[in-house]
């Protein structure tokens, strides 16, 4: 094992410097695969948040003082480059966060470079609108950056969502201040580099690590902030939108979810069922929209739940950098301790374990993929965000008593219906409390299309057309005509 001292050191990026934090202080990154360090990254503090919010507010006037289109090349620019570091990234990303090394191939790397791909070419099609008033005047909107942002990013997904926040700002003309998760800090750190390297000006984006409760929340209440996009967990949230309301910051949160995907008798059941267990599996059930919730029609309740377990027991569990490993670690070992103890409660409320429900080798934050049959809508599994890979299955009896379970939680951030019935999907598409709906899919997300949920959930939306609105302002302008 390296010792501390020979492990590389990661400073702050503030105004395209790296720079040591104001206390000095460095935090151990460990390998969630190994619990061995790989990394030591600054400690931010309130006056490093503090300048990096000065020198983002000073690179407002330079960044938008260049002309849309070639706003939009840059973005292009840092997109190719990371195409161009793609292995590189991907290796640290699932060395970070512990993620199969395919899976991050496949998904987390291309999709942030999607994401700036598709936001580049936003860049230049900002639009205003003329609204004609009266006669006399001409009336238009022009829609301005909202201004500096902070970006508040989780561990699950470091790279990927922290695009789905950088890429729009950026190409709204905003300026941001991104603070990764503490735990996985190591692509946001990469990331910014590359945006130097692509031409994006210096202080534009910046990168401060450190503590969610002192840097995230000197940010969240600092008077130069405008804006807040945080995705994470409600409690955080709940905290963020209070703190935020001193300057009536804007704010967008994407919280959790506790997602039902409705498997009805006359759905092909073999395709429900594998797209259930990778909708629970997938990321080690860290996702914000796992499937954590299977409702099975009752007619078919014992046929899914051995396939959904026979499926559990098939995948490839351990080292994240193999290409055949299909489920790495939990990111933390009091992730591991809180899934367990989830897997106890489950027991003790009077679920049955039909498979899974232990941790997997000794070293490592692995824990089984577990399948609970037997569960109760009412029970804290089936109420509670688990956020490991804990599949609940309840069963149902028709399409009002799937609705009212699927809708029976305080989140709503996605569903899957499955069902060969198009009548049937579309009703239920309709009744379920949900910001996407899959039909006989689960999963997908795409950066074209809105993302977000209510309640417990958040609020507002990202991706797409939307993210535009929310990091821009309308401002109408009056000139008059009169003679
Ligand atoms: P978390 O809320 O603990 O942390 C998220 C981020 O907030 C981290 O960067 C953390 O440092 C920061 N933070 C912590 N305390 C803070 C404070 N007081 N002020 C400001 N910032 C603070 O969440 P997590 O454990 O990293 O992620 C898991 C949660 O995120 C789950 O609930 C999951 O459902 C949710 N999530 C939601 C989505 C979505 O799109 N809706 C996506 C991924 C994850």
């Amino acid at each position: 094992m390296r010792s501390n001292t020979e492990l590389k050191r990661h400073n702050l990026l503030i105004g395209g410097e790296c720079v040591e934090p104001g206390g000095r202080e460095y935090s151990t990154i460990l390998d969630p695969a190994t619990e061995k360090p790989i990394a030591m990254v600054a400690q931010g503090t309130a006056e490093d948040v503090d300048r990096a919010v000065q020198v983002a507010r000073a690179a407002l006037k330079p960044w938008n003082a260049i002309r849309a289109a070639e706003r939009g090349r840059i973005l292009m620019r840092f997109s190719e480059l990371l195409r161009t570091h793609q292995d590189e990234l991907a290796e640290l990303e699932s060395l970070d966060a512990g993620k199969p090394i395919a899976g991050v191939q496949r998904q987390d790397v291309p999709a942030a470079i999607d994401t700036l791909a598709y936001y580049a070419g936003w860049c230049d099609k900002i639009n205003g609108q003329v609204i004609p008033a009266r006669p006399d005047a001409l009336t238009y909107t022009v829609r301005e950056p909202v201004g500096v942002v902070a970006a508040i990013v989780p561990w699950n997904f470091p790279l990927m969502i922290g695009m789905w926040k950088i890429a729009p700002a950026l190409a709204c003309g905003c300026t941001l201040i991104v603070k990764p998760a503490e735990l996985t800090p190591l692509s946001a750190l990469m990331i910014g580099q590359l945006a130097l390297e692509a031409g994006v000006p210096p202080g534009v984006l910046n990168i401060v690590t450190g503590k969610g409760s002192i840097v995230g929340d000197a940010l969240v209440t600092h008077p130069g902030i405008d804006k807040v996009t945080f995705t994470g967990s409600p409690s955080v949230g709940r905290g963020i939108m209070q703190g935020a309301a001193g300057n009536f910051k804007h704010v967008t949160l994407e919280l959790g979810g506790k997602s039902a995907n409705v498997i009805f008798a006359d759905a092909n059941l073999d395709k429900a069922a594998r797209a259930a267990a990778s909708g629970i599996f997938f990321n080690a059930g860290q996702v914000c929209s796992a499937g954590s919730r299977v409702l099975v029609q009752r007619a078919v309740y014992n046929d899914v739940v051995e396939r959904l377990a026979a499926r559990a027991r098939s995948i490839t569990i351990g080292n994240p950098s193999l290409h055949e490993t299909k489920m790495g670690p939990l990111i933390s070992s009091k992730q591991m301790k809180t899934v367990l103890n989830y897997i106890d409660i489950g027991k003790s409320e009077g679920a049955s374990v039909v498979t899974g429900g232990r941790r997997s080798g000794e070293s490592g934050y692995f824990v089984e993929p577990t399948v609970f049959a037997d569960v109760e809508h009412e029970m804290r599994i089936s109420q509670e965000e688990i956020f490991g890979p804990v599949a609940s299955v309840i069963p149902f009896e028709d399409e009002a008593d799937a609705a009212r379970i699927a809708n029976g939680t305080p989140f709503s951030l996605a569903a899957g219906v499955w069902s060969a019935d198009i009548g049937r999907v579309h009703r239920m598409a309709a009744a379920l409390r949900a910001g996407t709906v899959w039909i006989n899919t689960y999963g997908y997300t795409d950066v074209r299309l809105p993302w977000g949920g209510s309640g417990d959930s958040g609020f507002g939306r990202e991706h797409g057309d939307t993210a535009i609105e929310t990091f821009t302002e309308p401002k109408s302008v009056w000139l008059s005509l009169a003679q």
